[in-house]
């Protein structure tokens, strides 16, 4: 579904990505970890055209989108759910998810999906007249989510959708990210420093330092690899 080959981003001056290569095959969860800094969210910028590489080549189904806007990336179906979640604070929990359709035209597919992502996470149900910017951050982030699932991409990128939430919320989420990856077979990227939560649900792994990618395997190789044990998840 996505293919990444041998990007090289910067900001200004300072090189982000030194060559980096993937891929994700469609219906697989693939994340990738690593420390702070190493370069994951650039990774996710890049692949959605806010920060494009200066060098290398990104393919989505077959296309090339290492030189499109990012408009034009989220119309071929890849949507990204960024670090620190950005709902829309002033309007409400209803009209948040109206707005992750806008590129649509198919009015009864988008209300087939709200009831979806309302039965996913009834809270927001209950709470769809209320302001996004009211919601707790566990809520925000189950928002962000829905309203990227609104858009109905065929690849969601998840950045860190684990931070600063509350243990018992992030097991929630976890759940969710498997269940729509299973029922309606989204293909995921996620990038996490919750490296033993985002091993578990992915089906493979990249590990990434300092703007490479130094070891790719099944997520079930990962757990068990001493170094991320060490390095990753505090064993
Ligand atoms: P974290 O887990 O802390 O979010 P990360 O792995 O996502 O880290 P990036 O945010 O991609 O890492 O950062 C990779 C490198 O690029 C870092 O050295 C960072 O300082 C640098 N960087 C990121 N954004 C910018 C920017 N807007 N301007 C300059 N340098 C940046």
């Amino acid at each position: 579904m996505l293919k990444v080959n041998n990007i090289q981003t910067y900001y200004g001056n300072i090189q982000a990505l030194k060559g980096i290569t993937l891929d994700i095959g469609e219906g697989e969860i693939i994340t990738l970890i690593g420390a702070n800094g190493a370069g994951k969210t650039t990774t996710l910028m890049s692949i959605c055209g806010v920060v494009p590489p200066k060098q290398g080549e990104i393919f989505f189904r077959g296309t090339p989108i290492h030189n499109m806007t990012t408009e034009k990336i989220v119309a071929l179906g890849i949507c990204q759910v960024p670090e620190g979640r950005h709902i829309f604070p002033g309007l409400t929990v209803k009209e948040n998810l109206e707005m992750g359709a806008y590129l649509r035209t198919d009015h009864h597919g988008i209300k087939t999906d709200l009831e979806y992502v309302l039965d996913l996470f009834p809270i927001l149900a209950q709470r769809r007249h209320q302001q996004g910017g009211t919601l707790s951050g566990g809520e925000q982030q189950m928002l962000a989510i829905s309203r990227a699932l609104m858009a109905k991409p065929r690849l969601l990128l998840l950045d860190e959708p684990s931070l600063g939430l509350a243990p018992l919320i992030i097991q929630q989420i976890f759940e969710i990210i498997r269940k729509i990856n299973s029922e309606q077979k989204t293909t995921i990227f996620l990038v996490e420093q919750n490296a033993n939560l985002a091993l578990k649900v992915a089906h493979r792994g990249y590990v990434m330092e300092n703007g490479t990618i130094t070891l790719a395997d099944s997520a079930a190789n990962l757990l068990d690899n001493e170094d991320v044990k060490k390095a990753y998840l505090g064993l």
